[in-house]
């Protein structure tokens, strides 16, 4: 990666970090609470479901920078998808985040979310961005279990 990309990724990190989108509560059963004891990131994910489509999706939660972006910008990759094309991006993004080998050919479609291409690099972090994402996963399956990245 070029350094002037990487500069471009920091700063998409730190925009929503600083400026979350869809951040606020949403009256709705669809909802799991997440928490990644090693970094003390906490997120709560509303989502509202209508025929079999992500109408809407939002957050609320603390954390750090990682964290925070994630989750903001997994709200607006989210936003109008099927819970299919949920289910397939949340694991395209998760083999992303964890280096899968063959990762880099999807990085494409994963349009602004390749900004946590680099997150791989570091184990710890990893938890950071995708906790959102477990607990998007968790909110649907309406899962009453509070998520742990342990
Ligand atoms: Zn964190």
């Amino acid at each position: 990666m070029t350094f002037d990309l990487r500069e471009l990724y920091q700063q998409v990190i730190l925009d929503h970090n600083k400026k979350p989108r869809n951040q606020h509560p949403l009256d709705t059963s669809f909802k799991a609470e997440g928490h990644n004891p090693l970094c003390g990131d906490r997120v709560t994910i509303y989502i509202h479901v209508e025929d079999d489509r992500i109408a809407d999706v939002s957050f609320e939660g603390e954390g750090c920078a990682i964290s925070t972006a994630s989750a903001s910008l997994m709200t607006q990759a989210l936003k109008g998808k099927t819970i299919e094309e949920a289910d397939k991006l949340i694991r395209e993004f998760q083999e992303m985040v964890t280096g899968a080998p063959d990762a880099p050919d999807r990085m494409e479609h994963l349009g602004k979310l390749a900004v946590f291409q680099g997150v791989c690099e570091f184990p710890m972090r990893v938890k950071c961005a995708t906790l959102a994402w477990h607990t998007f996963r968790a909110a649907l399956d309406d899962t009453e279990d509070a998520v742990t990245t342990e």
